[in-house]
Formats: C-alpha cells, structure tokens, sequence
C-alpha cells in the first residue's frame, strides 16, 4: 500500500524523552479522510502508555487521541466529510463494526478490540498505530466526528479524550438537575467533569488533593470543594452523594470515597487502569453501594457531547504549548500541575 511521510514526536523506549521522528501514513482509502492536524492535546494516558504503566506498550509510541484538525483530502466513498471541514479524532480508529457492543454505537467495548489511535494494531501498514502527535493522520470515515466551529478549536481538542470520558459516565448513570456529585482530582478529566456536571444541573463537589485549586474548582462550575486528605471535611460528607467520578491516575484508597457515597450510589472508576489498595467489602455492601469502571465513550455519544458543547459553548480549559516542550508538559502532568490540560499547537512541528 503506498504510504506516506510525516513529522511525527514520539518515545522509543519506556525511560526515553520523546524526539521528533518520521512515521508513515497511508493513502486515503476510499471510506478514508485525511486530516491535517492542528492542535492535539496531552493527555496523562499519553504519559502511561510512553512509560509503559501498563505494560502493553509498543515502540516507538507516538502519543496523542485529542486530535483536532481540518480535512485535507476525502476517500471517494466518503460521504459525511469535505476538504475544509473542522473535525475531531478521539481515542480509537477502527472496530470490527459486527459485534453487539459496536452495533449499539458502543465501539470502545468492542468484543473483537477496538483499534487505539495509538498503540493499536495497524491493519494496514502492519506495526502499530501513531497518534495525533504529529502533522497528519487518515482514520476511517466512521471515526471521525464533526467538530462545532462556534468553539475555539484549541479548547475543543481534549473534548475528545477527557471530554467523552467524563461525559460518557455521568449519562449512562443518569445524573440529573439537583443530584450531589463528587467529582475525584482536578486535572484534564476531573476539570471536564464538573463542567459537564454542572452544565447538567448538579450540585457538584470537587473533591482534591490540593488545596491550591479551589478557587479554580469554583471557577470551573463546583458549588463546593472537599480537600480529601482532610478527615474532619470528609466525614461531613459521610454518606451524602448521589454520584462520584473518580479520575485519579495511580493506584489509591477506594475506601474513604466509599463512604461518601448515598445507599444505592455508584462511584465510577476512570482514572486508575491498574490494581488498587484493597477494597473493605463492608463498605459497598452496608449501603447497598457500588464502584464501577467506564471507558471512554462511543462514537455517537462523542458526537451528542460535541453538540452539546456548541450548543453550550463549552471547551476545555487549556495551556498552549509546542511540540519541543513536551517532555517538560509530561513532567508537570506528573506532578499535577497543568491548568487543565496541555494542548500542542501543531504549527510548532511543521515549521
Ligand atoms: P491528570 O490531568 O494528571 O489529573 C489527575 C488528577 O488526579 C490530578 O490533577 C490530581 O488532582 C489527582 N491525583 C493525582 N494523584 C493523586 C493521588 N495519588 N491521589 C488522589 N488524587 C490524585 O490526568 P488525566 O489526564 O485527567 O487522566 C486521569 C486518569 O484517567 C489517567 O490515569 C488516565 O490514563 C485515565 N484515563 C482514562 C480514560 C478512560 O477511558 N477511562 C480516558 C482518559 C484517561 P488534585 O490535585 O485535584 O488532587
Ligand atoms: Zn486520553
């Protein structure tokens, strides 16, 4: 298949900086749509998947599923898409499109695996698949999503990661106007969290580990903020919430969030794929309690957040950077200090 070559940034081993490299592309297929990258954010499952947390990395990891861009060129087949359009490309390129989950519009739960943007299996070119840190990418029709042009596209870009894994949770559990919900660590998918939260008609409770950000949290949409490393603050909240997304990206203590929770609540776990601190059983079944997981979100659900973000003028709040400053942007991910997400302007790579 002929393929072509594009600047891309990437990692070659677990413990290296990333560096700019030449990865490949393929020729639009006719179902194809290329796009030409302009802003891609940084997202701490970058961070993971570059220092192989879990395990399952291939190298070199191009990094990047917060992809904003415009159409470049469209396969023949192509029918939602034209040269010009303002579009967006999330976590996953490609699923099997038979199985249950994915005819449900449930592609991230793919029986067969989803195709991740990166560290995916490439079909067609053999290898693994790169992400959005780079000039261009060509993803299959089905996986693109239209992207309101009313909002700042730099913002929009982690709509497509953070955005739809926040957003995914709170519907399917069916928060509604009044509900308390706790929203667990203020980063680039807690921040999201509250928006939405809050743009939902909850009560929302920001629930940090840093007393530093309350202002912010306020600012962001919470009505209150929780400092969870403060006991007497937690025990008043003993039992009182009707809903709690947890973002927080290393192994933890489920327990004392447990306890936050109303008879027959749920806290849903998007933060920490891996193994947690043990779980007190008492505390889910005192309460009729439960903790779940989800997984970002499908593609017409990415579409219904989009268009609820134009509709609502929402985006994320952002820290520009170049593509040459990202080893320092991981580093301060790391120590959870970004405000509330880096966002690569692409130019930066091109020139
Ligand atoms: P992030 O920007 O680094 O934010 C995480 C926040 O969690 C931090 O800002 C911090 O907030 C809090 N935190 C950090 N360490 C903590 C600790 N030891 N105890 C309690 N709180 C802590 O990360 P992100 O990009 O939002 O991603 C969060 C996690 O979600 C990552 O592990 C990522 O891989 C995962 N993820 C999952 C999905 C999915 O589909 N399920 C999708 C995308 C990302 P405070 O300072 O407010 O405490
Ligand atoms: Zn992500």
């Amino acid at each position: 298949m002929s393929q072509v070559e594009v600047k891309a940034y990437g990692a070659k081993a677990s413990d290296a900086d990333l560096e700019q490299l030449d990865i490949k592309r393929r020729e639009v297929l006719p179902n194809d749509v290329k796009i030409d990258i302009l802003y891609c954010g940084v997202c701490h499952s970058d961070i993971h998947q570059v220092r192989n947390d879990w395990g399952n990395s291939k190298y070199p990891v191009v990094p990047g599923h917060e992809i904003i861009g415009r159409v470049i060129e469209t396969g023949n087949e192509v029918s939602k898409f034209k040269e010009g359009d303002l579009v967006g490309v999330g976590c996953m390129v490609d699923s099997c499109q038979e199985c249950e989950s994915c005819k449900e519009g449930l592609e991230q739960y793919c029986e067969n695996g989803m195709v991740g943007t990166y560290n995916g299996k490439d079909e067609h070119l053999g290898g693994h698949t790169f992400g959005g840190y780079s000039e261009t990418v060509v993803v299959r029709e089905k996986f693109v999503l239209k992207v309101p042009e009313n909002i700042d596209a730099k913002g929009a870009a982690p709509l497509l990661c953070a955005g739809i894994t926040t957003w995914s949770p709170l519907r399917h559990w069916k928060v509604k106007k009044g509900d308390k919900v706790g929203v667990i660590g203020l980063g680039g998918l807690g921040h999201m969290g509250v928006k939405f939260a809050a743009a939902l008609g909850a009560r929302v409770v920001m629930i940090t580990t840093s007393p530093g950000k309350s202002e912010d949290a306020k600012k962001l949409g919470a009505d209150e903020v929780l400092i969870s490393k403060d006991e007497e603050q937690m025990k008043k909240h003993t039992g009182s919430f009707d809903f709690l997304l947890n973002t927080v990206p290393v192994k933890h203590d489920l327990n004392p969030y447990i306890g936050l929770l109303k008879r027959d609540a749920t806290m849903v776990l998007v933060g920490a794929i891996e193994p947690l601190e043990e779980m007190h059983g008492g505390g889910l079944i005192i309460g009729r309690k439960s903790v779940a997981g989800s997984v970002i979100g499908g593609i017409p659900e990415t579409q219904e957040m989009l268009d609820f973000c134009g509709e609502h003028n929402i985006v994320s709040d952002i820290e520009m950077i170049d593509m040459q400053n990202i080893n320092e942007a991981f580093d301060r991910v790391t120590k959870s200090d970004v405000k509330y997400r880096f966002v690569i302007d692409m130019k930066s790579l091109k020139n």
